[in-house]
């Protein structure tokens, strides 16, 4: 789209030209989508001029988790010529944290006339969100964040923020849901499961009284149209195609209750548990609502609902498998199935499978309550995996963890083929760092860098272990309450490389350990060794040459490579992609490499590590 000159007459296009244009080419009306405020009871906080952003705003309307949860607002009149185009209504947003420290997470519903539109998050980098025949771009045009300890001061409403956002949002929505001739009412409501700070907000460009189509005519939106328009498209590396998801959370449904008051609260929440014995797992939500907010909310490419062996007595296995199956589309958003075995004597495993009929083997045979004795050691796992020829992998999570710490000494990596190297308990690559989070109560000697140390191989996989019902997006702290007692530092994500979005492709690559993990933010990384990729294990003779391309959504401020759990390499960075390339030429009997990729805003990845055997 070549904005905002006719190359012809070689001046700027007037807005009625444009407007045709896109129209003619792409079936869509491009509608100013604020006028007004909507004559009805708002409960949003409404701000005036100085207001930060990427623009001059002079009035904002801010909604949030606490309580501000509404706004409604009228656009421009919809013309009259649309015929059957879908209509495109651009305004500017911007959204954001409201303390310095983590709060549970949340979403927001937009409604157009009275027809829910999509639902969506806050976010720091540009996001597509689509349900049905509607979608919303939100395309970031600046973001700050606080990074060094202190919240952020940005104008008189912001202060001591984690994070703010600001960009434009395009809200495309059928011919059906809007009245040619007529404006749009658009509403905006916050909605959680914990009540937050967290907000989103609802710009005016222009002054009250003056006005000339502002929007269509200040914002930088053909991007965002771009992005709207076309279908989603996964980060590309020299490698391949990057999915992301997240393959570990936990809902409230289940039988054994940790928490009567807690699972009283849920109910009251719930949307409908279509569950038998409902209630009384440690997680939050029902397990449809974590599904759907993994796929309309954080927009993950494939998750696992891995919920805990010993809440799933009974039926409650064959029923979760049956949801699970049901969620998986192909090339949209695919499930893996999956459960926790939560062994409290040898650590806990998650277990995920190929297969859509898979068996469960529990940690403690009598599926009584956490902590019970006997407890079946993951031998006997993985003989009675090996016996049930399901294809299967298993996955050791937060190996420091002092109340679960990890048995390395039972790790069997023909079996333990990725390991968790960060989720809301915290990083385990190592006990130092800003990620440490809510899990800070860590044995040193158990992190991945002393394990691969040791000569242990295996590859990085990330997620949320998600106990407050927003799988992929789960943030806060134990001083809310214990559901977010997990997510400090918010919620991981496993990269998987493959061609396909399918059940199949996304098993195998974490199963090869084509896979990588992120601290949430989709970082493209490709990293090889003499031309073998990340997860590989190969034979070298004499120079390992390391190629590594990077792909990220913000600044890059440094590049590490790690070698046998040391630091080897370092390179500060500017952009946000990079190319590294270094020779190593030191070889003991087997070495293994993995790269670290940090951004400006403290976002996190690491690539899977690869194995060099020395060739005699
Ligand atoms: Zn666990
Ligand atoms: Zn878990």
């Amino acid at each position: 789209m070549n904005i905002p000159f006719d190359p012809n007459e070689r001046r700027r296009y007037r807005m009625s030209e444009l407007k045709e244009i896109i129209q003619r080419k792409f079936h869509v009306a491009l509608v100013d989508g604020f006028l007004a405020p909507a004559d009805v009871d708002v409960r949003a906080d409404h701000q005036r001029h100085p207001i930060a952003s990427f623009i001059n705003v002079y009035e904002a309307w801010k909604v949030d988790q606490w309580n501000k949860p509404f706004f409604s607002w009228l656009t421009e009149t919809v013309p009259t010529d649309i015929g059957q185009d879908d209509v495109v209504f651009v305004f500017p947003m911007a959204t954001g944290y409201g303390v310095g420290y983590p709060e549970p997470s949340g979403w927001f519903d937009l409604s157009v006339n009275g027809n829910p539109a999509v639902r969506f998050r806050e976010t720091k980098y540009t996001d597509v969100w689509r349900m049905g025949e509607c979608a919303l771009c939100f395309d970031v045009m600046r973001c700050d964040c606080a990074t060094d300890g202190h919240g952020l001061e940005v104008d008189p409403w912001i202060s001591g923020a984690r994070m703010v956002g600001y960009g434009v949002a395009l809200l495309k929505v059928p011919r059906g849901m809007v009245h040619p001739g007529r404006s749009a009412k658009i509403d905006i409501e916050a909605g959680h499961y914990f009540a937050s700070h967290t907000w989103a907000r609802i710009d005016r460009v222009f002054e009250e009284g003056r006005r000339n189509e502002a929007n269509l005519a200040r914002l930088v939106w053909a991007p965002g149209l771009d992005r709207l328009l076309s279908g989603s498209k996964p980060v590309e590396t020299p490698q391949g195609r990057v999915f992301f998801g997240d393959i570990h959370a936990h809902s409230f449904c289940g039988l054994q209750s940790p928490c009567g008051e807690w699972r009283r609260q849920a109910e009251e929440t719930c949307y409908g548990c279509e569950l038998e014995g409902k209630g009384d797992g440690c997680g939050w939500a029902t397990v449809s609502s974590n599904y759907l907010y993994a796929r309309d909310v954080a927009n993950l490419d494939f998750f696992t609902l891995s919920e805990h062996d010993f809440q799933m007595p009974g039926n409650l296995w064959a029923r979760r498998v049956e949801i699970a199956n049901r969620y998986t589309e192909p090339d949209r958003f695919v499930t893996l199935n999956g459960y926790e075995y939560t062994s409290w004597l040898y650590g806990h495993r998650n277990v995920y499978f190929l297969g859509d009929d898979p068996p469960m083997f529990p940690a403690s045979p009598n599926q009584g309550r956490y902590a019970a004795d006997p407890q079946t050691p993951p031998e006997k796992l993985w003989e009675f995996l090996e016996e049930s020829r399901e294809d299967f992998f298993t996955v050791p999570h937060h190996p420091t963890a002092a109340d679960h710490p990890f048995c390395w000494d039972r790790f069997n990596g023909i079996y333990d083929r990725t390991v968790e190297i960060f989720s809301g308990w915290g990083s385990s690559e190592s006990v130092e760092g800003p990620l440490i989070g809510d899990g800070a109560n860590k044995y040193a000697h158990l992190c991945l860098r002393a394990a691969l140390k040791r000569g242990l191989r295996f590859g990085f996989v990330s997620g949320s272990d998600s106990h407050d019902g927003c799988p992929g997006n789960a943030q806060g702290t134990s001083i809310y309450n214990w559901a977010n007692k997990f997510s400090k530092v918010g919620s991981g994500r496993t990269a998987v490389i493959c061609d396909q979005l399918t059940r199949r492709d996304v098993f195998s690559a974490i199963k090869s350990r084509s896979c990588y993990a992120t601290t949430g933010a989709r970082i493209g990384i490709s990293f090889s060794i003499n031309g073998r990729p990340m997860g590989a294990t190969l034979e070298a003779k004499g120079l390992r040459e390391i190629q590594a391309s990077i792909r990220a959504p913000a600044r890059i401020r440094v590049v590490e490579l790690i070698k046998n759990g040391v630091p080897l390499f370092r390179e500060s960075c500017e952009g946000s992609s990079e190319e590294i390339s270094y020779s190593d030429e030191r070889a003991s009997d087997c070495d293994s490499y993995y790269l670290k990729v940090v951004l400006q805003d403290m976002e996190t990845a690491w690539s899977s590590p690869i194995f060099v055997e020395r060739k005699t």
